[in-house]
């Protein structure tokens, strides 16, 4: 008899409610949950493709270790103790920092090994941290420290309550949102364009754009000018600082930096006219509910700190910040604050080129030339895959190749865990509870949703297999008895779900908070009856609704006051006014080019290109390109291009499309499954190429780290 099983999709930020039909121990149907108040029974199509992550017979489900040229299965315990064992003895012969971590981007979504993974890498005592962060959103993290005191407290665009909003670098139709977790955006986006005006400034006309009343060309790398003109502008039209006047320092700062970066000078650097960026600060002045929201596309350039810096400025500027409708702040109901430190910035740097960390971590594009340098002997890697996700992936590949020794929790034999001595593999996300920590801080929307264990298992969950890999590691070094090996024994034995009881009990909508009232959408009461705790949202399987999101300042933000002119961008904007003079910012004639990459909503990065479901249809990894570019090259739509880099070349199909800017092409991201020794028959079978085998680890953001994926100078010919 089939049952049916409400949880909430783990696969990227959007948290959609889905309802699952399982018969006989398999999930035979996966559709959108109705009543899930948030996503309200919108699913994108990864949704079904859990099922094939759950069925899939490439997953792993025993540890690996690597013998010759082959894999052996071995037991959990000799798996762990032999992993504990190597690491300790490369930290015992050339020092605990000759250890590296790597912590991918699918973490964030998996609650065991958000409040495992922490503990490990506290355990592991080493400088050499690394993650998805420094490839995506660590200049919105600077900002957040800089300016609101806390990493994680990212304003987010209140999307249901906004009546004109721009936009860059951003393509939430097809990434589902980011910093900005909101189901089904598209009718949300929708909403927007025809109550009001909504722009979106991208070198592509992308899936977004074509939603939207505007799009705008912009060349990349560029955004900074145009942001720097817009604030110059909203000076010149009569800034508003609006309620936060009185917890705001440093705006008298903003004048004299802004002066220099004119409108016009903004049309030369980016190819947007000035009388735009004059009429775009109007609107975002004249409207009472307004928003300019950036993501990934303004983090990934030269300047994105900078980028992430002026969006705050210009919603702060036309008083849009912590405002409904304008840029404001989530106030989850586990406190998601409390899962990390405030941050820190520039506490030790990588030792080969002197970057800064931020947070505990440095800058990934550091990752190849640290264990080149014999600064990392080992190295633990957690659900990530750096040779596809972080520039000049064939140099990471060959530097995890040297190791002494590598460890991988991951459930598949990827480009990178092939590099691994052993690999720890998962349970299955269908066989884990779920409760999205950190999502909920990044939403549009307050609500609240636990999602049990669909299946049980013999099998590991993430957060088992790190604590264990800690108990071991600190028992190693300090003995069975010492009390940080019994603290993290007991940690081991606690369930993930106690923690998350906790964290309701003890967050704004517990019991002894002041308590909400039961909030409403549309006619329906969906609001819980009481104070929050794990038995309420399990008598709530589809989520409470805990309401709009509310103004933080000055009593619910990390501190009372906000610096809207921190020394670290300050000093950075000299630089921003030297780079302009020395550069023409655009494609010049031959195969001159300028490289984006582009989201799709098939892909999740580089690791659900095994689900059937996904891959079906016709290529989907080619080149974009102008067909003005393309005549000009002799080069035909599905006709193949070689795309060259600084750092290496690729061959790609070329899609002929006027949704590019003239002189720009576009690859999407993850793809590159051709290299030797995966286990991955469906991703290997559409391998496509990797963007990364042309993007420069030398091109970083100097400001923050975040490495320089957009707008990458190729040369591009016929194949
Ligand atoms: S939008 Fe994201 S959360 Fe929603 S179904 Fe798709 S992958 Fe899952």
């Amino acid at each position: 008899m089939s049952q049916t099983h409400f949880r909430t999709c783990n696969l990227c930020e959007a948290m959609c409610g889905v309802k699952m039909t399982v018969d006989s121990g398999k999930v035979t149907r996966i559709e959108g949950d109705r009543h899930d108040p948030f996503s309200r029974g919108h699913i994108c199509p990864k949704a079904p493709a859990l099922a094939d992550l759950h069925d899939d017979p490439d997953r792993l489900r025993k540890p690996l270790r690597k013998s010759g040229d082959g894999w052996t299965e071995v037991e959990w315990d000799e798996a762990l103790d032999e992993a504990a064992r190597r690491l300790l003895a490369v930290q015992t012969q050339h020092g605990r920092h000759a250890v590296g971590a790597y912590i991918g981007n699918p973490t964030v979504h998996n609650l065991p090994a958000l409040v495992a993974g922490p503990e490990l890498l506290r355990g592991l005592r080493t400088k050499h941290r690394f993650s998805a962060t420094s490839v995506d959103q660590l200049p919105h993290m600077v900002v957040a420290h800089a300016m609101f005191g806390h990493q994680l407290f990212m304003p987010v665009p209140d999307i249901d309550r906004c009546d004109y909003m721009v936009m860059l670098g951003a393509n939430p139709l097809v990434s589902n949102g980011s910093i900005m977790t909101a189901p089904d955006f598209r009718k949300r986006f929708r909403a927007i364009t025809e109550r009001g005006e909504t722009v979106v400034i991208d070198p592509r006309r992308t899936e977004t754009a074509k939603d939207a009343s505007r799009h705008l060309f912009i060349r990349p790398g560029t955004d900074a000018y145009f942001l720097f003109a817009l604030v110059r502008e909203v000076l010149h039209q009569g800034a508003d600082l609006g309620r936060l006047e009185s917890v705001i320092d440093g705006a008298e700062k903003l004048g004299p930096l802004a002066e220099p970066f004119t409108a016009e000078r903004a049309e030369r650097a980016t190819g947007i006219a000035a009388s735009e960026v004059e009429a775009i600060a109007g609107k975002l002045l004249h409207h009472k509910r307004a928003v300019i929201y950036g993501r990934m596309g303004v983090c990934t350039q030269r300047f994105g700190g900078l980028n992430a810096w002026l969006l705050v400025v210009i919603n702060a500027l036309t008083r849009h910040l912590d405002e409904p409708g304008g840029a404001m702040f989530a106030r989850p109901a586990i406190p998601a604050l409390d899962l990390t430190g405030p941050g820190h910035f520039g506490r030790w740097r990588s030792s080969v080129r002197d970057l800064p960390e931020f947070g505990g971590e440095l800058p990934v594009s550091a990752l190849a030339e640290e264990i080149e340098a014999g600064a990392i002997r080992a190295m633990v890697t957690v659900s990530g895959n750096p040779v596809l996700s972080t520039p000049n992936g064939a140099a990471v590949d060959r530097a995890l190749s040297k190791l002494d020794f590598m460890v991988s929790v991951d459930p598949y034999l990827n480009e990178t865990t092939r590099n691994a001595d052993l690999i720890l593999p998962p349970c299955s996300p269908l066989e884990r509870p779920h409760y999205d920590l950190v999502f909920h801080a990044l939403a549009i929307r307050n609500t609240a949703k636990y999602s049990p264990p669909l299946f049980e298992t013999d099998a590991p969950h993430d957060g088992q297999i790190l604590s264990g890999l800690l108990r071991r590691l600190l028992q190693g070094r300090h003995g069975r008895l010492d009390p940080r090996t019994l603290k993290a024994r007991a940690m081991e034995a606690m369930p993930v779900e106690r923690l998350v009881d906790l964290g309701l009990r003890f967050g704004p909508y517990g019991k002894g908070a002041l308590g909400v009232k039961p909030a409403k959408l549309g006619n329906k009461q969906l609001g819980p009856k009481g104070p929050l705790s794990l038995d309420v949202l399990k008598d709530h399987p589809h989520g409470v609704d805990l309401g709009p999101l509310q103004p933080a300042f000055p009593d619910h933000a990390p501190r009372p006051r906000i610096d809207l002119a921190p020394v670290v961008f300050v000093q950075d904007v000299e630089r921003l006014d030297h780079a302009d003079r020395a550069s023409d910012n655009g494609a010049t004639s031959n195969g001159q080019m300028t490289l984006i990459g582009r989201r799709q909503l098939r892909n999740n990065n580089s690791w659900m290109h095994n689900a059937p479901s996904l891959m079906r249809g016709r290529e989907r990894c080619t080149l974009l390109m102008h067909p003005d570019d393309a005549e000009r090259l002799g080069i035909k739509s599905g006709a193949q291009a070689e795309v060259t880099s600084r750092i290496g070349n690729v061959t790609a199909q070329v899609a002929v499309s006027d949704e590019m800017m003239p002189g720009v092409v576009s690859l999407p991201h993850g793809f590159g499954h051709h290299r030797k020794g995966t286990r991955l028959g469906v991703a290997e079978a559409n391998s496509g190429v990797s963007v990364n085998d042309l993007t420069d680890p030398a091109a970083v953001d100097e400001l923050t780290g975040n490495a320089v994926l957009n707008g990458v100078p190729v040369e591009v010919a016929p194949a």
